[in-house]
């Protein structure tokens, strides 16, 4: 601990490879943003272009940008683009809709590669929208079907041949925790059951390789670590073996083989096209291309080392400077099953994070108890970490958090 200080951290920052990639980022003044798992940060890039595709494209050009700006490649471009970053080729991925929706279209595609068995696996701490949108589904397929939701720790335990889905999502959004993509797929394909993986806490987090665990679906989030902005266009990636048989369930007319025909029928456009639904977002898709663009040079090897120095920095900085002030580590506390975030129960957890939030330092809270920190190694620093802490050490110490002003709830937190 001896060794820990700022100058220590100022050194960290100045060797740090990725030290050039915070410029990028328009970054809120005076704080630390240790949020970018639940909204990422601005890329500065990201600025100018939606300013050119809402002046230009649209104000000027207008319609003809569909060909001139090549607005209808949009979501397989971006698609390719994240297709990199999570071990798939680049026509297997398409950015559409919200995470929500594509786990709803690759879900009802997968129930319907399945039919005679009846069970979809999920894990009860998994993303509620994702546990939502399978009940849901459930019901508009008139109820045969039944959502096991198990402890995380027991998935394996369920798998067995009524099983037709099981739909996980890779980092929990809470603890932090991750499950082992290769091997889960493996257990679940050995007894016939097609795997689902929700990247929305992995995708440019850490290394991801869809691919290499002959994953089946998979959907992710945009708005999160691909800092596609709020709202931004989600993904879903359909394995190439699937092309053929995965039937999309909203078979809308981008999703079609020639859209442009004007056809009565409708026939499913070739390959992971295919799922596209409705007309792309342009702006929004607009961003969130642009905003990938900061991955282009970067190995995702390096984000994933120095995301496992900043998480391990930060738990061993506040288990040394804030013990013995109620919080409790809700991470794993190996940095080889942890993503990009760290979260620590209290018991007064809300009003400490609004506190936090206050001083400049901002987090979020999960509840009942999680107050939640996310590192986005790309423009969060060595000397932010410690900064962070210190800032937390005089919340604690001080009893601030305990003011009324820090127990007031807004509709989101
Ligand atoms: C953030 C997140 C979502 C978000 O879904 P939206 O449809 O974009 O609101 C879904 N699933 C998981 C696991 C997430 O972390």
């Amino acid at each position: 601990m001896a060794s820990l200080s700022l100058e220590k951290m100022k050194d960290l920052d100045r060797k740090d490879p990725l030290r050039d990639k915070r410029k990028e980022f328009a970054l809120p003044k005076g704080k630390i943003y240790l949020d970018g798992n639940s909204l990422g940060c601005l890329p500065k890039a990201t600025v100018s272009r939606v300013n050119d595709v809402v002046t230009w494209e649209w104000g000027e050009d207008l319609i003809t940008s569909w060909n001139k700006a090549d607005w209808i490649n949009l979501p397989a471009r971006v698609g390719a683009q994240i297709a990199r970053l999570v071990g798939a080729e680049a026509d297997e991925v398409v950015a559409a809709d919200s995470t929500s929706v594509n786990l709803f279209k690759v879900l009802s595609s997968a129930l319907k590669m399945q039919s005679g068995r009846t069970k979809i696996i999920s894990e009860k701490g998994n993303f509620p929208t994702d546990l939502y949108m399978m009940q849901g589904l459930i019901e508009q397929l008139g109820g045969q079907h039944e959502l096991v939701m198990v402890d995380d720790d027991k998935v394996m335990d369920h798998l067995d041949d009524d099983v037709a889905v099981l739909s996980l999502t890779h980092v929990n959004y809470k603890s932090g925790q991750f499950y082992d993509m290769a091997a889960i797929t493996k257990a679940a394909q050995d007894k016939g059951i097609l795997v689902i993986w929700d990247l929305s806490h992995s995708a440019g987090a850490l290394p991801v390789d869809l691919n290499g665990a002959n994953a089946d679906f998979a959907v992710g989030c945009g708005y999160k670590y691909l800092n596609g902005g709020p709202g931004a266009p989600a993904f879903l990636f359909v394995a190439r073996r699937h092309h053929d048989k995965a039937q999309p369930p909203l078979s809308g007319w981008m999703g079609h083989a020639a859209p442009f025909e004007f056809d009565a029928d409708y026939r499913p456009a070739l390959g992971v096209k295919r799922h596209l639904c409705g007309t792309p977002p342009v702006i929004g898709m607009s961003a969130l291309e642009e905003s990938l663009k900061v991955f282009d040079d970067v190995d995702m090897a390096k984000i994933r080392k120095k995301s496992v120095a900043l998480t391990n920095l930060f738990i061993e900085l506040v288990e040394d400077k804030c013990a013995d002030q109620g919080f409790e580590l809700a991470s794993p506390r190996d940095a080889d099953a942890r993503g990009s975030q760290v979260s620590f129960s209290h018991k007064d957890g809300f009003a400490i994070m609004q506190a936090l939030i206050d001083h400049g330092v901002v987090g979020d809270f999960r509840a009942p108890n999680i107050v939640r920190f996310g590192f986005t190694p790309l423009y969060v620093g060595y000397e932010d970490v410690w900064n962070a802490v210190l800032i937390l050490e005089k919340i604690m110490k001080n009893d601030i958090w305990k003011q009324d002003k820090y127990h007031v709830k807004s509709a989101v937190t």
